[in-house]
């Protein structure tokens, strides 16, 4: 098995897996979900049993990345987060992907991580003889859990502190994951990644150039959308000009942990509801009113809290008048 050749079979059939499932049908939520869990599996039995060459991870690895960013073999798509960013544990800002274990390359991968193979287990000499010790566990006691932890640690960087909350669908925390840091098709962007555009100018105000920022909080269609929020939540956020902003200004208004969660459930329920509402205006030439966008975010905020929070104690009624009289 140490041939990449060898190896052929599982390359196609996961392949195979890959293609049975339209990357376009599905949301970048579903793409991340399956990446993660049925296609995470896969291999994992093989690469226990046999040692995988370094190419073969490779190959296995890009065919994930590219699945995710819905692109094929054949059609390429922009990636607009690296590999490391998508595999990186969610406290340290990545999508917590994870990578695949591969007993070969144990070693090399532990000093690309700076950990000494001497620091996870080491041979002592003892009075009684010789013992071993882990300098991963504060008892000396190895554990896969310790080493884990140690592996996936990675110092905090400044977007680090995203919120994933339960309340919303997957697709939802996903978009405002990426749209914090600007990865997100708006014409900037597109425009910084060598797509050419007829113009960079913001669709809903036709008066700026439009970045993810400005189209989901400075843009006036944004505004009037966080006007309306503000009214009903009984919260003043209209000072905030980035999603990072609005984020924490949510939780800096000292409203309690389920308080908090509800409004961040409703201000992600509002990003994600005016990007529909730019895509619809974009490819499909169809204004909808802010008001009308309003009452979208209610609804739907009203569905997912109620049916995926903790704190569902309310009705239609209340939610309606404010989602956070509870
Ligand atoms: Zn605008």
């Amino acid at each position: 098995m140490k041939l990449k050749k060898n190896w052929k079979p599982i390359i196609d059939r996961f392949q195979a897996k890959l293609s049975a499932w339209k990357s376009k049908t599905l949301s970048f939520g579903g793409r991340l979900t399956l990446i993660q869990s049925v296609l995470g599996n896969l291999p994992t039995y093989f690469l226990s049993l046999y040692v995988a060459p370094e190419g073969v991870i490779q190959t296995l690895e890009r065919m994930r990345n590219r699945f995710l960013w819905g692109a094929s073999k054949e059609k390429k798509k922009i990636h607009w987060f690296s590999w490391d960013t998508v595999v990186a544990p969610k406290k340290a800002g990545g999508l917590g992907v994870g990578v695949w274990n591969n007993i070969a390359g144990i070693r090399k991968d532990l000093l690309s991580k700076e950990i000494s193979v001497h620091s996870v287990l080491s041979k002592i000499s003892t009075a009684n003889g010789a013992t071993w010790r882990s300098e991963l566990s504060p008892n000396g006691i190895y554990s896969v859990c310790a080493l884990r932890h140690r592996w996936d640690y990675r110092p905090p960087n400044a977007d680090g502190n995203f919120t994933w909350i339960k309340e919303v669908p997957l697709k939802v925390n996903c978009f405002i994951w990426r749209a914090r840091r600007g990865r997100i098709p708006v014409a900037l962007e597109l425009s910084k990644r060598g797509v050419i555009l007829e113009s960079l100018t913001c669709p809903m105000c036709n008066e700026q150039d439009e970045g993810a920022d400005h189209v989901l909080v400075e843009c006036r269609y944004a505004k009037q959308v966080f006007e309306g929020i503000s009214r009903w939540c009984k919260v003043n956020t209209a000072d905030c000009q980035t999603i990072k902003e609005v984020e924490d200004s949510v939780s800096q208004l000292g409203l309690g942990h389920n308080r908090s969660i509800t409004l961040l459930a409703v201000y992600f329920g509002a990003f994600w509801s005016i990007w529909k509402s730019r895509n619809a205006r974009v490819f499909n030439k169809n204004r909808i009113p802010p008001d009308k966008v309003i009452d979208m975010i209610k609804s739907a905020t009203y569905i997912w809290v109620k049916n995926r929070g903790k704190f569902g104690r309310f009705t239609w009624a209340t939610w309606s008048q404010c989602p956070l009289d509870f």
